[in-house]
């Protein structure tokens, strides 16, 4: 199929793009701002989504960096993912970003689709927004009002679906950088690689100087329809290296995550990735928090399944 016809706009400045978004959305236009194009343009194809007006932003100048500091890392709305991937200080900073983003399609898909386009996008099928969920942060929203950080639980409001309005347009995201002592994980199962996962893990676990596990959360791709992080630490908190508390805590999100069935996998199965990914996605943030349990194993091998 083709597009339905729209009106393409191409502003060279910021300031011009938020006053033809501002106009349009007073107009009662429906617009799309398009960024990578990876997921917008198969939708306008499909047809799933047919715009009046699509507005490319990539002529728009300084929306293109990658900024580490104290507080985390901010990804202006035109970083590739390529290039968030690739970047030496954001990857030492949060290595989840680039051990999810390598999960993120084919090489030449996160060479033109955006980070930033990924979050606006709200898939709860996608690595990012399991990300942003995990770490918190926000998204930097600007329209001819001003402009307003929307914290990462009220950006995401159901599948496909984000907190911006019409005439606003995400010019940056800001991942926080989790506390000292905490390491980060993601794991997941796909088809091949570079599918969408069937099922997906993001996890953070805050080890104390004694080895004991202050805090695990964890946050879920493909697992059902909402985008939002868990907190796990019931099942784990004050463990140390000779408690095998993994598996426990896959065990409590398999009972808080509420899966679905799709034509990739049912309901159950992914119930099953839940408790047995949590339980791997944990072990592996812990080591890298410092704390080696892996004298436990056997309780997380996916051939045994979470016990
Ligand atoms: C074959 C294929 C496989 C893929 N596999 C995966 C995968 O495994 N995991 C995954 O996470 N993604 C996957 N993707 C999607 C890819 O990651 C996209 O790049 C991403 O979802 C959207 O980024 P984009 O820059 O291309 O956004 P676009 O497609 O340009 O836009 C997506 C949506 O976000 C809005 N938007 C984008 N940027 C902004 C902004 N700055 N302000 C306001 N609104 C904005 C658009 O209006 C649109 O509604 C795949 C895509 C393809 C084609």
């Amino acid at each position: 199929m083709k597009p339905a016809p729209f009106t393409y706009h191409r502003p060279v400045e910021l300031d011009a793009a938020l006053d033809l978004l501002g106009r349009l959305r007073d107009a009662g236009q429906h617009a799309k701002v398009l960024a990578g194009g990876q997921s917008l343009l198969p939708m306008l194809s499909m047809r799933l989504a047919e715009p009046a007006h699509v507005v490319d932003i990539n002529a728009l100048a300084g929306l293109d960096g990658v900024d580490v500091d104290a507080a985390g890392v901010r990804v202006g709305a035109l970083v590739r993912h390529r290039g968030l991937e690739r970047h030496a200080g954001a990857g030492a900073v949060l290595p989840l970003l680039r051990q999810a983003l390598r999960q993120v399609a084919h090489p030449t898909i996160r060479n033109r689709g955006t980070s930033v386009g990924s979050l606006c996008h709200a898939d709860p099928a996608a690595e990012l927004p399991a990300v942003l969920a995990l770490l918190g942060g926000a998204v930097v929203a600007r329209s001819r009002r001003g402009e307003r950080r929307i914290q990462a639980p009220d950006f995401f409001l159901g599948p496909l679906e984000s907190a911006l309005e019409p005439d606003e347009l995400a010019v940056a995201t800001q991942f926080h950088r989790p506390p000292p002592g905490t390491g980060t994980a993601f794991v997941e199962v796909a088809r091949r690689h570079g599918d969408y996962a069937v099922c997906g893990v993001a996890a953070a676990v805050t080890v104390d100087e004694a080895g004991r596990v202050r805090a695990a959360r964890a946050a879920y791709v493909s697992a059902g329809e909402g985008i939002g992080a868990l907190d796990l630490g019931a099942a784990v908190a004050g463990a140390g290296v000779d408690v095998a508390a993994w598996a426990d805590a896959g065990e409590l999100a398999r009972g808080l995550v509420a899966t679905e069935s799709d034509i990739h996998a049912s309901a159950q199965y992914r119930s099953q990735l839940v408790a047995v990914l949590t339980a791997r996605a944990l072990q592996d943030a812990a080591a890298q928090a410092g704390l080696d349990s892996t004298s436990h194993a056997s309780a997380l091998d996916p051939a045994q399944g979470a016990r």
